[in-house]
């Protein structure tokens, strides 16, 4: 492997699937003990009036543990004076977001949020929830946004950027 390329999980030859989806399936249902998404149906789903009769597994689910393994599969980047203004607003939309994904998405969840004086991070478990958190950002705020995608990993950097608004 060329120097400088990052292999998917230290060293595998790098593939576009989300290595976390391509494992055995968990024995139907489960509940991940971490979040309490149910897996059933072949999928995972965020239910929280599930009512199982007869046994339940438990299997972690992929979104927890890419939080547990810091798996990074998408950043946002804010950027620009705006930040520093909006910074309450900017963030609690971020969270909202991700929440409102939970019914269609329940996968797609924000990892960590780096905050610094005029810029943030976010980090997401999919590549999917970061291109929509750039696009939110661009509808609610305008400035201007940019998606990046690696060639050779499943990872998405989306770069949003507005400058101070300037008093009036
Ligand atoms: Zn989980």
């Amino acid at each position: 492997m060329p120097k400088g390329q990052r292999g998917i999980r230290g060293g595998l030859k790098p593939h576009l699937d989300d290595p976390y989806l391509t494992r055995k399936s968990p024995k139907e249902p489960a509940v991940c003990p971490r979040c309490g998404l149910v897996y059933r149906r072949r999928r995972w789903e965020y239910n929280p009036d599930f009512q199982p009769r007869g046994k339940v597994g438990k299997q972690k689910c992929p979104a927890c543990r890419k939080i547990e393994d810091h798996y990074v599969m998408g950043i946002v980047l804010i950027r620009g004076g705006f930040f520093a203004q909006r910074r309450d607003e900017i963030l609690n939309m971020m969270r909202n977001e991700e929440k409102k994904e939970l019914l269609h998405n329940p996968l797609d969840r924000i990892m960590t949020i780096e905050e610094h004086d005029d810029w943030a991070q976010v980090e997401t478990t999919s590549e999917n929830l970061a291109v929509h958190l750039g696009r939110m950002l661009y509808h609610s705020y305008g400035g201007s946004v940019e998606y990046k995608f690696s060639d050779d990993q499943k990872l998405a950097r989306v770069i949003w950027l507005r400058n101070k608004k300037e008093a009036k």
